[in-house]
């Protein structure tokens, strides 16, 4: 799960992390009263989205009057942001963040992620802020500098300085930035971050460390012990496919493709989408109705599936362990009952209760391509994405 970047901060500021004054505002007027009452002179006006690159995109902009912030405000409400991190569909903006402008003598990066390969939290720093990090990670490698965060003894004060250092913090504020990076990692360790990115994490005129911008992503397995953060989840910055999906408990993710695919199991999932792409052809999402589906799951799965305009053909690939095929041809019948099937369905179903499986398809009145292997199952529903059904 993500959050927006004031939310993000309101987190930060708990675990004494220095950010900019600042409110969220959902209207010009609320946005004008905000800036108001923020002492100073200059405001930065900042789509809140779930996406980064707004800078680049219009999305922040540094307000030098009441009546600037009226403007920038106005015209960010309600305008679809398109952003290197959006997609080429934009994201509508909904809020605003009012902060007091910042004196920013110099930008730096700092993320902390979870490292799969070393099994520990990897802090992440950079001089190179403000800017791209992949770009950073692609064209000089060498300017960003890790630490491997030991979980009996956290992040260290000298591994903390040390990096600090290692990034041109100027000394006068090494000791603030160690404060702070130790904070970064009590925060992330607490909240069961997946993801903390400050960017640019700014060092001001007068020697001082803020966060100037804050990303956080969540490990949605570990939602239920932070039920504080659950509750920040903003559904329109979601995908609505997946927000069904999520209902009934399906593991989904829209793609771009037009061949669907209703599968068990995460790996056959990918192997599934593998295999489309190996015969040329391009899956429109990631399904995996899990092992032990009902009927009713795999008829709201083929549901969601079928809502995608995009949609050529369905390529259902079962193999039956725990989950039974009689089951998947039930939830199958079920759902094309409910809703018109307007493009071809290829089956591929092996394992438990097959041949049942097959004689419900076939006692139905769906006309089904039935495939005999994973690569006959691909073949033919790449063939019948680029024919579509009544061609
Ligand atoms: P992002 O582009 O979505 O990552 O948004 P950021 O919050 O990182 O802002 C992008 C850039 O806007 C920053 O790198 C800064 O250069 C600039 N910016 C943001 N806030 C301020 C501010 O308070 N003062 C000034 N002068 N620039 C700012
Ligand atoms: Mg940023």
């Amino acid at each position: 799960m993500k959050i927006h970047e004031y939310q993000a901060k309101e987190i930060l500021r708990e675990y004494g992390i220095p950010t900019p004054q600042g409110n969220v505002c959902f209207s010009v007027e609320e946005a004008v009263e905000a800036a108001r009452k923020l002492d100073g002179s200059i405001w930065v006006v900042k789509a809140q989205i779930h996406a980064g690159g707004r800078g680049k995109s219009g999305g922040v902009k540094v307000a030098k009057s009441l009546d600037e912030v009226k403007q920038f405000t106005g015209r960010m409400l309600g305008m679809t942001l398109v952003t290197h991190q959006t997609g080429p569909q934009g994201q509508v903006v909904r809020r605003v963040l009012i902060e007091k402008g910042a004196d920013i003598r110099m930008e730096f990066y700092a993320a902390m992620v979870v490292d799969r390969s070393s099994r520990r939290v990897c802090l992440m720093a950079s001089s190179e802020g403000g800017v791209d990090i992949e770009e950073v990670a692609v064209s000089t490698p060498e300017k960003i500098h890790k630490v491997f965060i030991d979980p009996v003894t956290g992040l260290t004060g000298h591994d903390a300085e040390d990096i600090a250092r290692k990034i041109g913090i100027a000394e006068a504020a090494v000791a603030e930035t160690r404060t702070l990076l130790q904070g970064l990692y009590q925060a992330f360790d607490s909240i069961d971050a997946s993801l903390v990115e400050i960017n640019p994490l700014i060092l001001t005129a007068d020697d001082h460390v803020v966060a100037l911008d804050a990303k956080m992503n969540f490990d949605d397995n570990a939602l239920f012990r932070h039920p504080e953060i659950a509750v920040l989840r903003d559904l329109d910055e979601e995908d609505p496919a997946e927000i069904e999906a999520s209902r009934y408990d399906l593991s989904y993710v829209s793609l771009d493709g037009n061949i669907g695919c209703l599968v068990n199991g995460a790996g056959l999932a990918m192997a599934t989408m593998d295999i489309i792409k190996l015969y040329g052809g391009s899956p429109a999402n990631f399904l995996d109705v899990g092992g032990g589906a009902t009927a009713e799951k795999v008829a709201e799965a083929f549901k969601l599936m079928l809502r995608n305009p995009k949609l050529q053909a369905i390529l259902i690939n079962i193999f039956g362990g725990i989950m039974k095929c009689d089951v998947i041809a039930e939830g199958v019948v079920t759902a094309a009952r409910e809703v018109k099937l307007n493009v071809p369905l290829v089956v591929r179903l092996e394992g438990t209760n097959a041949d049942l499986g097959k004689k419900i398809l076939a006692k139905s009145t769906l006309s089904i391509i039935l495939a005999g292997n994973m690569a006959d199952a691909a073949e033919k529903a790449v063939a019948a994405a680029k024919s579509p059904a009544g061609t």
